[in-house]
């Protein structure tokens, strides 16, 4: 059963009471599209989008509806199909757009202003998704233990790492888009071997999530870890558990391949439901979610690199110094994903280091 969470003005227990029973909620039926909202299926958390939303209808008028869950929005939205009361998915990582486009639960929109705003190489080429900001895949470095300031994805194979590396498991979704990257850049025997020498390095069998292997980095059983750039900010700004700006404060960001082609980056991004009952609406938000108001909102409260070109960095995000971006299209990540999950079980990743 999908645990779903939820919030906005028409949402009531009846409606929580509805979902439980996997029913279509009466507040977001509009099947006809006659009310004047948009209903949104969200992977992001409740407190990182309601001020976005709430600004968007202060804007327009549009009531957004939003049913929030941790996992399985796809496959409801294909259990649900001409019914699905959705329209739109709200998500991060390419992994999950690309497969709610291969489960055919989503609708191409081509909208002159979103092309203006988001670069080609963050969206799909048939209009299925695309990204609104991108996020980048970093090394988390012993402030104590690490004195180099520069380091490449490449040199994590390396013996000088022995021991020394911290990972979450290789089958989710963040690892398996760094280890696709890899294959577009280097090829698949290179990145197969790459990733093989990454697991040896490891210093414990991969385990927890980005925010782990930094307080993994803290209490001394690794110098470095690999994670998302946002939870660096979402550590030092933990005011419900402050120990995690201890574990923030004992690292570094270090950006890899900045001298080369630039850091590993996925995306956040959203895709047009196939049935989307209020479509006129859906394509009001997403166009407006690539403007410069939402953009600057979004992209600071997430902390993570707004797409559209003109808007700049949270105060947080310029701090860590610039970050250069591999110019990969986002849908290379997409096409080697299956063949990086393959390699991740093919090396035995997720058994952790062999001696
Ligand atoms: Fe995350």
């Amino acid at each position: 059963m999908l645990a779903a969470k939820l919030v906005g003005t028409a949402l009531t227990l009846t409606l929580a009471l509805a979902l439980a029973l996997g029913l279509t909620p009466p507040a977001m039926m509009g099947a006809t599209g006659a009310q004047n909202e948009v209903n949104i299926y969200s992977y992001r958390q409740p407190q990182l989008v309601k001020n976005l939303f709430k600004t968007f209808t202060r804007k327009t008028g549009i009531k957004v509806n939003i049913i929030f869950a941790k996992k399985g929005l796809e496959e409801r939205l294909y259990q649900e199909g001409k019914n699905s009361p959705a329209d739109v998915l709200f998500t991060v990582g390419v992994g999950r757009l690309d497969n709610a486009k291969q489960l055919g639960v989503t609708q191409a929109v081509f909208s002159k202003a979103i092309n203006e705003a988001i670069p080609a190489a963050y969206r799909d080429p048939d209009g299925h998704w695309f990204g609104l900001t991108t996020r980048a895949r970093i090394v988390y470095a012993s402030k104590a233990r690490v004195s180099q300031t520069e380091i490449t994805y490449e040199e994590l194979a390396e013996p000088k790492w022995k021991g020394r590396i911290c990972s979450r498991s290789g089958q989710n979704t963040y690892s398996i888009a760094l280890v696709a990257s890899m294959i577009a850049n280097l090829g698949e025997d290179k990145a197969q071997e790459w990733l093989a020498g990454l697991k040896d390095n490891l210093a414990v069998k991969p385990a927890g999530n980005d925010r782990a292997q930094v307080k993994s980095v803290y209490s001394g059983q690794c110098d470095i870890s690999i994670g998302h750039t946002y939870y660096m900010a979402a550590m030092l700004n933990n005011t419900k558990k402050p120990e995690q700006k201890e574990w923030a404060k004992s690292v570094r960001i270090i950006f890899p391949n900045t001298k080369g082609r630039g850091t590993h980056v996925d995306i956040s991004g959203i895709a047009m439901a196939k049935n989307a009952p209020n479509r006129d609406n859906a394509l009001k938000l997403m166009e407006w979610l690539t403007g410069p108001d939402a953009q600057k909102i979004y992209a600071e409260v997430v902390n993570e690199y707004p797409l559209r070109r003109d808007v700049g960095l949270s105060e947080m995000v310029s701090s860590w110094g610039e970050m250069k971006p591999d110019p990969l299209p986002i849908t290379d990540i997409a096409k080697y994903r299956k063949r990086a999950s393959e390699l991740v079980d093919e090396v035995g990743f997720d058994d952790g280091p062999s001696s």
